[in-house]
């Protein structure tokens, strides 16, 4: 079998891969919907692809592998992968969690990092509110993410909440960072109280901090929050959009606290988890199989990681109902350090529609069914997901 072409089109804010063969069977991969800006980069791999075997997975990643980047840059990579991997399993007719070594769980446990409502502001009252309509949502998360700090707006509604220099509102991939004054300190500790009065011990709570924090601020606040049993603190150092890792930094943080700390959404490739892994820097690691180079990369960074009893809680919050099928079919395979993915929901209500192969309630008890159609176990309906398609991209279906 030959890769005949690669295409990507623009669909709502995703970049879709779709990659031809020569038998006419075809292969989807989905970027986030924050990265609409990346196909032209997607479609440069082109070259690189025509003319090879896709079942051979890590050949052909070989040549592309090296071209990618922490984020965003390594989205692109890592949407090619996962459409590689669906022509795979549809080739041997397999789902993929068979060719990445078989399932070990039937049913994938998912967390709540991307159905909100919008917050009624940022005080303790409002937090509180916000996850007990969480709490009461029917797919009835085992746990819930919230931001706070400088991953949150409190960083600006607060008055005088940090000592650094303020970045532009709603510029995506800025990173406000700096020394937390003592008033923006008590507000969040207020937060988590309120939040936990709420929650008790019935729905675990995870926090998204940063990336942003001076590490004194981090050791303190991970100190203070540890009667509280958090199941994370998130990027305080380093993380969300950030190219570099700071592991001897998190690993002062992570020895300073019973708190666990996670990192690592924004990370490309195993080499860059090879540190902070070896070095048990952090307790938890969290990188997005849509960012990180790709499924198998993702496989192989937890089984390092569980030698060295570390946890995983892979990344997805924006990766669409595609990306879905990818978080799915890999997490059936890792092994116990795995806790939970980020569901992904649909972006825009059309995704619902225009997706074939998910039943109608996804998530049940905080669980996801492993997918047993061959390849990623999702697809678009080409007909309905037409009207959907930009001028430029007409003929993606074809
Ligand atoms: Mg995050």
């Amino acid at each position: 079998m030959k890769i005949t072409d690669l295409r990507c089109a623009v669909i709502g804010k995703h970049p879709i891969v779709r990659i031809v063969t020569d038998e006419g069977l075809y292969g989807l991969g989905e970027v986030e919907f924050t990265k609409p800006y990346l196909k032209p980069f997607i479609l440069h791999f082109r070259e690189a692809l025509i003319g090879e075997d896709p079942t051979d997975v890590e050949r052909v990643m070989l040549r592309i592998r090296q071209r990618g980047s922490f984020k965003p840059y390594g989205a692109a990579v890592s949407a090619i992968e996962h459409a590689l991997w669906d022509i795979a399993g549809k080739a041997a007719n397999v789902p993929v969690y068979k060719l990445l070594g078989g399932k070990v769980r039937d049913k994938v446990r998912v967390y709540n990092g991307s159905i909100r409502r919008k917050r009624s502001g940022d005080n303790p009252e409002d937090y509180a509110a916000d996850v007990k309509w969480m709490m009461e949502r029917p797919e009835k998360f085992f746990m819930v993410k919230q931001g706070i700090s400088f991953h949150s707006n409190m960083k600006h509604s607060v008055e005088g909440f940090h000592y650094g220099v303020a970045q532009p509102k709603h510029y995506h991939g800025a990173m406000d960072q700096g020394v937390i004054s003592e008033r923006g300190f008590n507000h969040m500790l207020d937060c988590v109280a309120a939040m936990k009065e709420v929650l008790g011990d019935k729905v675990s709570l995870a926090l998204d901090c940063g990336p942003g924090w001076m590490l004194p601020d981090a050791i303190r606040f991970a100190q203070a929050v540890e009667k509280y049993n958090l199941m994370w603190l998130e990027d305080m150092l380093t993380g969300d959009y950030v190219p570099w890792v700071n592991p001897q930094a998190y690993r002062e943080l992570t020895t300073s606290t019973s708190t666990p700390i996670h990192t690592g959404e924004q990370i490309y490739l195993r080499h860059n988890f090879k540190e902070l892994i070896e070095t048990q820097a952090v307790r938890v690691i969290g990188p997005d199989p849509a960012d990180v180079g790709g499924i198998a990369e993702l496989k192989w960074i937890t089984e390092h990681a569980y030698m060295h009893s570390i946890l995983m809680a892979p990344h997805g919050t924006a990766n669409g109902l595609l990306g879905l099928g990818a978080l799915i079919n890999v997490c059936a395979t890792l092994p116990a350090n795995y806790i939970a993915f980020e569901y992904p929901s649909a972006s825009e209500p059309f995704w619902d529609e225009i997706v074939i192969g998910l039943p109608k309630q996804i998530v049940r008890d905080s669980m996801v069914d492993v997918l047993e159609a061959p390849g990623l176990g999702v697809d678009i309906d080409a007909k309905a997901g037409k009207q959907y398609l930009r001028e430029e991209d007409a003929g993606f279906f074809d």
